[in-house]
């Protein structure tokens, strides 16, 4: 069975609006929220093993019990809608499709952990979406369920949509904060995490669009039962964003034990290859995680299949997983060159390093020049393996993520596709000669 939580409503015309959205049961998890004890809202999250849906997969719950609560300081809810993972686009699509899933969730969020302030942060590049969000917002509070007293319980929230100026960085929490206060972008070193100290120096939580969106469903059905859906860990339904060589690209909601092949191949998610061309690899997580190779994918080498889940995704690690991330699932094709979508993307983490620590603001920028060389068919047998060595320079020795996320792309395409890399030293041209998807970062 396909569950939906999310895209329930995603077709019924004005949607979009406050009263299409009530008369289709909108808002009626906010009835029943407010009618729980903050404590047992937090029960129902923790429950439900929602796990964060921006990339890391940590659980909503836990991350809401590690919020610091002390006397007469202010806490802050932040909703990360900075989406700027190459390849992940769910987040747009719900905020400007169904933006009171949203706002539904943050206020059901913010009563739980006792904020009063709480804030959208939203990439610069989604210049038409605030608007959408601030009528929604608007439409929330004419009809009493923000601002003053809501709803005649004596709790009061406010909710302020802010827009980033376009930096990848500023999706990192850290980065996010201090781009709220106005300030440069720069992550901070962790910990403290936001939990203790984050906006203003303040308790804050920071969740992803998706991740707070789930949470009017999970008050609706209950915690038990929205656990029930999924496998293991990987509980409720996951938005994908589908890109890259495939027949319909979009937003699908997906139950957690869907094959990968059934979600490539069907006509109901991807709808397969065009031109009957064959699969050459996917990056299921956004641009950041590993790379995988068909054969690993459709078939594992131990004849097991792969499922859209944070656990088979990952199974083996590195040396034959990847990750679910933020479900940016890219689709290259056997004309597409893995150097050449390597080097795309290591321009892409070299331009956006913020360069406070030297292993990203140098390292991405030899990965870069490396990669370019070896794509222009100038490089060496030996520069494959300066390339595996600055890779393994960067990872895990900075202070954001950003620093991982541009080495684990290059490890992995080495790792999985070294045989395109000695092509390439022997060989001006492309392999394909086909840049198509490579372009895209
Ligand atoms: P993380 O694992 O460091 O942290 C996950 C969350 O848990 C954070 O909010 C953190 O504050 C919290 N946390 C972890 N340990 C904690 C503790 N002991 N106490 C309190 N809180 C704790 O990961 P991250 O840096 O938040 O995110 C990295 C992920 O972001 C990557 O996996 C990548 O896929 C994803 N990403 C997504 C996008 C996008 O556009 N959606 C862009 C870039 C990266
Ligand atoms: Fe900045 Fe890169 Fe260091 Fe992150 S890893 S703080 S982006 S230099």
């Amino acid at each position: 069975m396909n569950n939906k939580l999310l895209l329930t409503h995603i077709n019924v015309e004005g949607i979009r609006g406050f009263d299409v959205y009530r008369n289709h049961g909108g808002y009626t998890s906010v009835d029943k929220a407010l009618k729980m004890t903050p404590e047992e809202i937090l029960e129902e999250v923790k429950a439900s093993g929602l796990r964060g849906r921006g990339g890391a997969g940590f659980p909503t719950g836990m991350k809401w019990s590690f919020l610091a609560k002390p006397e007469g300081v202010p806490r802050y809810l932040v909703v990360n809608a900075d989406e700027s993972e190459p390849g992940t686009f769910k987040d747009r699509f719900l905020m400007e499709y169904i933006p009171h899933k949203l706002i539904e969730g943050i206020i059901i969020s913010s009563y739980c952990l006792g904020t009063n302030t709480s804030y959208i942060y939203i990439r610069g590049e989604y210049s038409w979406i605030p608007d959408i969000l601030e009528q929604a917002i608007q439409e929330a509070k004419d009809n009493g369920f923000l601002g003053k007293n809501i709803k005649n319980t004596g709790y009061d929230l406010e909710i302020y949509v802010q827009r980033g100026a376009g930096a990848y960085v500023c999706g990192e929490e850290t980065a996010l904060i201090e781009s709220l206060e106005g300030k440069r972008g720069n992550p901070r070193l962790k910990p403290p995490f936001p939990a203790v100290k984050g906006l203003y120096q303040c308790p804050t939580v920071v969740n992803n669009v998706e991740t707070i969106s789930s949470v009017p469903s999970i008050i609706e059905i209950s915690g038990a039962e929205y656990a029930k859906i999924g496998v293991g860990r990987s509980t409720g339904t996951k938005l994908i964003s589908a890109c890259g060589n495939i027949n319909k690209p979009g937003v699908y909601e997906i139950d957690f034990n869907l094959s990968v092949e059934e979600f490539i191949y069907s006509e109901e998610y991807c709808g397969g290859i065009p031109n009957g061309k064959k699969l050459k690899a996917c990056i299921p997580g956004g641009s950041s995680v590993p790379i995988v190779p068909a054969k690993l994918l459709l078939k594992t080498a131990d004849g097991e299949t792969r499922y859209m889940n944070y656990e088979s995704l990952s199974l083996g690690g590195f040396e034959s997983g990847t990750m679910l991330g933020s479900g940016g699932f890219i689709v290259l094709d056997e004309d597409q060159c893995v150097v050449r979508h390597t080097m795309t993307l290591a321009r892409f983490y070299n331009h956006e390093s913020c360069g406070q620590c030297t292993p990203c603001r140098e390292g991405t920028g030899w990965l870069y020049r490396i990669l370019k060389k070896i794509e222009e068919g100038k490089g060496t047998y030996e520069d494959i393996d300066l390339l595996w060595d600055v890779q393994s320079k960067i990872e895990g020795k900075t202070i954001c993520p950003l620093g991982d996320a541009a080495a684990w792309p290059v490890a992995a395409a080495i790792r999985h596709f070294r045989d395109e890399f000695e092509w390439h030293i022997n060989n001006p041209e492309c392999l394909t000669k086909n840049y198509g998807i490579a372009n895209y970062a």
